[in-house]
């Protein structure tokens, strides 16, 4: 499974309706989260996100996208935590960040490592990496892009029954590419049982900016496209200036990128929960649009299970 659960989506300071940014992935059993604003660990233990995670992604240190790191540390201290947390982040990480988790009087009880990274690294991880991307804000930011490995072939099984290959070991061994000798000595070849490696899926979080080109790349046929969505169309210039995209905007990304789904973020207070203006803005240029809400939970399937499902 790969779960996204939105928990925060406001854009600069909390509001009733939205607390700031943080978006905790789900894969595998295995919890990341990406940015952590004030207030996420409150957010966390309401919409069900546990503190066994192991890394932070930041996109940049707006107060907005990085205070709360702060707390959720001291909480999982007192939780008798003694697994270690990586903090990874664009540049300033050890002087932002550091501050962050010495903040205070008391010590970490677990270790805190801090991790910069550039634009263009890649993070390898037992079946996925993660990617940071440029992006253009007022700062130093990253996009971060969660890429699944290829995935072997389908095995089928009715075929291999029909071939005479037990099932067992040999199965197994087909199945991961190796060509086997039957018992009567007839030699099976992967070719034979097993399809095309399959795509694994793309997720891409945009962090705060103003589109652009690096981005569109990152998003390229993504299953899943997170974007800032701060200000609708008549904020335009307010948008430039401030380094934000509007919905539109982020909608056309979405379109030149060829996403299968987008989700608006980082929304600004001075809109209602439900955004109806920026839904319709967006809409216009890409229809597979929502707006998150704090507490949003989105699955990503895998494109050929949903295919074959429906
Ligand atoms: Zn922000
Ligand atoms: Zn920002």
């Amino acid at each position: 499974m790969l779960t996204l659960t939105f928990l925060g989506t406001g854009a600069a300071c909390p509001s009733v309706d939205r607390n700031v940014s943080s978006l905790a992935v789900a894969r595998e059993g295995e919890t990341m989260l990406f940015d952590c604003g004030e207030g996420t660990q409150r957010q966390m233990m309401r919409y069900g996100v546990g503190f066994a995670f192991r890394e932070i992604f930041f996109s940049h240190y707006h107060a907005d996208h990085m205070l709360g790191v702060t707390g959720l540390l001291r909480t999982m201290g007192l939780q008798d935590r003694t697994a270690p947390v990586t903090l990874y982040g664009p540049r300033g990480a050890a002087r932002v960040l550091g501050a962050a988790v010495s903040l205070g009087i008391e010590r970490s009880k677990f270790p805190v490592e801090i991790v910069e990274v550039q634009p263009g690294d890649r993070l390898e991880r037992d079946g996925y990496a993660l990617e940071a991307f440029p992006t253009e804000h007022r700062a130093d930011t990253i996009g971060w892009a969660l890429v699944e490995h290829e995935r072997l072939g389908r095995f089928d099984p009715a075929r291999a029954a029909a071939l005479g290959v037990p099932e067992g070991p040999l199965w197994g061994k087909i199945h991961k590419g190796e060509s086997v000798e039957l018992p009567d000595g007839r030699v099976v070849s992967p070719a034979e049982l097993v399809g095309a490696p399959r795509a694994g899926r793309r997720v891409v979080y945009s962090g705060d900016t103003r589109p652009c080109a690096t981005l569109i790349e990152a998003a390229r046929g993504a299953d899943l496209l997170v974007h800032e969505a701060t200000f609708a169309g008549e904020e335009l210039e307010r948008a430039k200036e401030t380094g934000h995209s509007t919905a539109a905007e982020a909608a056309m990304v979405a379109r030149e990128a060829g996403v299968r789904r987008l989700v608006l973020t980082h929304i600004s207070p001075r809109y209602t929960r439900d955004a109806p203006e920026l839904l319709e803005e967006a809409r216009a240029a890409f229809p597979e649009v929502i707006i998150a809400r704090d507490g949003l939970s989105v699955d990503v399937p895998y494109v050929h299970e949903e295919a074959a499902a429906g």
